[in-house]
This record gives structure tokens, C-alpha cells and sequence, in this order.
């Protein structure tokens, strides 16, 4: 029988769909809360995973076992080679390592290439949420070092010196949140490929990028909608500091990639020599009869998008 601890944390019972002042308002709560009675509950308990609940055999800063460590789903199969979203197997003809999905033939987009490192789901889900809504900092060192695994194979096509660019929060979302899980990912992605790729030049530009509108939460809108949410959303601040420099971006979860395509475009419009994408998470899709019409609505939009908007619209290289 396993043991369970009388703490549990439940992740996976928090809504993040829900609206965000309600839902912020009671994390507040919850967090203020939870301080005190988790100074005297680790005094008087063992340590308990926070996703799972098991006791720890150590204390951690990191609460999470490492049985809820290896039950974080990899993305696997096979995937589009320029946006990385999962494939339907039977589309796929030929050489799967260079097909290209529908969406992103008929539009591509400004960055060269998207990978993730695993599924949104299960306990990559709960961790995610830990990390970003119960503010688990020292979380992001484990999940930045499995970040940058799915980074590393970018090394063989990728240039050798990039700006590792974060996907900004609005500043209201930032003061709300305390920092920006996507910099902490980042940040721990570079220590682990300095370690791995001591040869690869990685530089954090935390501040390059700016987020100007204050976008509602993607989730829950629909493609159409997201991409509507996230049109010019996101400023370069300083063009100089891009202008011919290879930029690789990072994010937690990437859903439609409405929000990358949006952030890839301004940087190349600011002069980015080219944008690769990296992602913790890739949210899959409900089937593979949605994921076939959403692929196609994807590039509808972005199609009439990228002409009614900007005629500067160029695919990196
Ligand atoms: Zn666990
Ligand atoms: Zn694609």
C-alpha cells in the first residue's frame, strides 16, 4: 500500500482556465496560507512529493520524487520538422524526418523551427503548474536541464552563437506572477548546455523582447481567436541588440504556436538573422479529425493574417 502524506499539494485540481482575477485572488490566499503551515508541517512530517503526494526519502528543495521524474511523458513520434506538432503517422509519406505539416506550408512561419521537449500532460502538466502557479523556482533548474535536451540536437543546425530570448509576460502579469517562468527556463537550459556544449555561445537577452498588451489567457480561444489575441502583442526593444543575431525562443507550453509566430515575427522584422523555437510542453490535440481541421484553420488564419497585416513578412531562412 503506498503511503500518501497528509499535505498533499493537488496540482492537477487547479483551474487555470478559469477567469484570472478570481482565480489569481485565491492562489494569493492559498499561498499566504500555506507558508506558515508548511514551516510547521515539515518540521513535524516527512516531505511529500508535491505531484503525487508520496513522502520524499530526503528533503528537497524540489519536492517531487523521482518516480513523478521519469512519468514525464517525451513527445515521440512523428513531427511536423518545422513547427514540431505531432503527426497522425498515416499522413506521413516518405522521409517523416522532413515533412512539413499543411499548416505550415501554406504558411510558414518566421521561425525555422519549433521542438519540445514533452507532452502537456500528466506529470510534465503538474510540474509546469508547479513551477508557475505555486512559484517552485528551484523546479525550473530540473525542468530548464530537460529543456535543454531537446535543445542540444538544434546544435548540429543551429548557428554557433545565439540570444536565448524568453517569451515575455505583460509587466500586470509579471507583478502578479513574481517572475517569468519562461526566463527561468531558459536560464536553466543555458546552465545545462554550458555544461553540455561548452562550445555553443547561448546568451540570456531576458530584456530584448516586450510584451505590450496585456493578451487574456489563451486558454480556452480558439486558433482563430488566439492568433487574434497575440497579433502584435510583442515589441523588440532595442533592434540593434537582434540585427543579425540568431535568436532561439523559449516558452513553457506552445499550443497552436500562435503566440511563437507572433513573437518570431517581431524579431525578424526587428532584423533577427533567424528564430528557432524552444518549448517545455507541447499541448497535444483532443484527435486527429480536430488536429486535421485545426491545421488547416492554423493557416487559413495565418494566411489572411500575414496579408492583411504586414507585407515584410518573411520566413527565416
Ligand atoms: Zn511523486
Ligand atoms: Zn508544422
Amino acid at each position: 500500500m503506498q503511503v500518501r502524506c497528509a499535505f498533499r499539494r493537488n496540482f492537477g485540481s487547479l483551474s487555470i482556465d478559469g477567469p484570472l482575477s478570481e482565480t489569481s485572488r485565491w492562489r494569493a490566499i492559498v499561498r499566504v496560507l500555506r507558508s506558515p503551515v508548511d514551516i510547521i508541517g515539515s518540521a513535524l512530517l516527512p516531505a511529500c512529493c508535491t505531484l503525487c503526494g508520496s513522502p520524499l526519502p530526503r528533503l528537497s528543495s524540489v519536492p517531487i520524487c523521482d518516480a513523478c521524474w521519469t512519468e514525464i511523458p517525451v513527445q515521440s513520434g512523428v513531427v511536423c520538422r518545422c513547427c514540431g506538432d505531432s503527426l497522425d503517422s498515416p499522413v506521413v509519406e516518405g522521409n517523416a524526418a522532413t515533412y512539413v505539416c499543411r499548416a505550415c506550408r501554406i504558411s510558414p512561419p518566421a521561425f525555422a523551427r519549433a521542438v519540445s521537449f514533452g507532452t502537456y500532460d500528466g506529470r510534465l502538466r503538474d510540474a509546469i503548474h508547479a513551477l508557475k502557479y505555486d512559484r517552485m523556482h528551484p523546479a525550473a533548474r530540473k525542468l530548464g536541464a530537460m529543456l535543454a535536451e531537446t535543445i542540444a540536437p538544434l546544435s548540429s543546425e543551429a548557428p554557433a552563437g545565439m540570444l536565448v530570448v524568453p517569451v515575455p509576460l505583460h509587466r500586470t502579469k509579471h507583478r502578479q506572477r513574481g517572475f517569468n517562468q519562461a526566463r527561468a527556463l531558459a536560464q536553466g537550459a543555458i546552465d545545462a548546455l554550458r555544461r553540455s556544449h561548452p562550445e555553443w555561445k547561448l546568451v540570456l537577452a531576458s530584456s530584448t523582447l516586450m510584451r505590450l498588451r496585456a493578451t487574456d489567457t489563451q486558454a480556452g480561444l480558439t486558433p482563430t481567436q488566439r492568433r487574434k489575441n497575440v497579433r502584435g502583442a510583442f515589441r523588440v526593444t532595442d533592434s540593434g541588440a537582434v540585427r543579425e543575431r540568431h535568436v532561439l525562443l523559449v516558452d513553457d507550453i506552445l499550443t497552436t504556436g500562435a503566440t511563437a509566430r507572433a513573437a518570431a515575427q517581431s524579431l525578424i522584422k526587428a532584423g533577427a538573422a533567424s528564430v528557432y523555437v524552444a518549448t517545455l510542453a507541447r499541448a497535444r490535440r483532443l484527435n486527429s479529425n480536430a488536429s486535421s481541421d485545426h491545421a488547416a484553420r492554423v493557416a487559413q488564419d495565418a494566411f489572411a493574417d500575414m496579408h492583411s497585416s504586414s507585407s515584410s513578412h518573411q520566413p527565416a531562412s
